[in-house]
């Protein structure tokens, strides 16, 4: 039975709810427990943080909040849709429709320019050739792309911009919620500053919620709120009091 939305004090809903989430890899003495029993609740319009040391869990849990990877137990749910509840084609189309994921290392395709790149989900989505390049055409101006920009290979851009190619790639089908692994640790600070500005203003609004994995402390300030991990659990769950080098929360 999937669990009704509830609205939240302040009129959003719950996006992600995770309770005793559990993942262990391997099996026997090799076996590593990943995640202990995790419990985190995401809101929309809301950008969670979540921190922790290196090994922690970080990327196993937003493997199993984004459907690419099945936990062994606990509840979790996703905008009401539980992944063990769907056949696997259902969790791709979902995912297809819902979730958009952010790499540390922007997982370009190297053959492809910046506006194939983009595209390229939305045709495989289904999406006509010409009308996907349009639509990703559109995203890369609002992630200041200029035709030069669109047309160039992924090693012919700086490691910021191709990191805004990633952000309008994850972004292209619209998704719900976006899941950022480590997306500004390949980035200087400025940079790094810049994406998190683009990502805010992009990736939430009143149906939509973002979660960032970092260690970048420079970024914390963009949070709404930051879950500490240690050790397969949240041990924290903490509101910035305010937003870090004056930039504003709220876009
Ligand atoms: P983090 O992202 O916080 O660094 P991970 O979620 O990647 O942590 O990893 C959590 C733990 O699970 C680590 O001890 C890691 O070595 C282990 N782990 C991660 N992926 C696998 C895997 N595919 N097989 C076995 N162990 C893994
Ligand atoms: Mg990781």
């Amino acid at each position: 039975m999937p669990i009704p939305l509830e609205p939240c004090a302040n009129g959003s809903r719950v996006a992600v709810c995770c309770s005793g989430v559990t993942k262990t890899y391997g099996e026997g003495v090799t076996a590593m427990k990943a995640l202990r029993g995790v419990n985190l609740e995401i809101h929309t319009g809301e950008l969670m943080m979540l921190v922790g040391p290196s090994g922690c869990g970080k990327t196993t849990l937003i493997s199993v909040i984004a459907g690419v990877l099945r936990r062994d137990g606990g509840d979790c749910s996703v905008f009401d849709n539980d992944y063990l509840e769907m056949a696997e084609v259902e969790t791709t189309r979902f995912r297809g429709q819902n979730i958009g994921f952010v790499f540390q290392a922007f997982n370009l395709i190297p053959a492809l320019t910046a506006a194939e790149n983009v595209a390229a989900p939305l045709i495989i989505n289904g999406v006509k050739r010409r009308s996907a390049v349009e639509q990703a055409r559109e995203l890369l101006v609002t992630v200041g792309f200029d035709d030069r920009m669109m047309r160039s290979l992924p090693q012919d851009l700086s490691g910021g911009q191709q990191q805004r190619v990633a952000i309008a790639r994850a972004m292209a089908h619209n998704p719900r919620l976006i899941v950022c692994d480590e997306p500004t640790s390949a980035l200087d600070s400025e940079t790094g500053q810049m994406v998190m500005e683009l990502m805010r203003r992009l990736a939430l609004g009143k149906d939509r919620a973002l979660l960032v994995v970092t260690h970048d402390t420079r970024i914390f300030g963009f949070a709404d709120r930051i879950a500490r991990m240690d050790d397969g659990r949240i041990t924290r769950i903490e509101t910035p009091p305010f937003a870090a080098n004056g930039i504003p929360k709220q876009p």
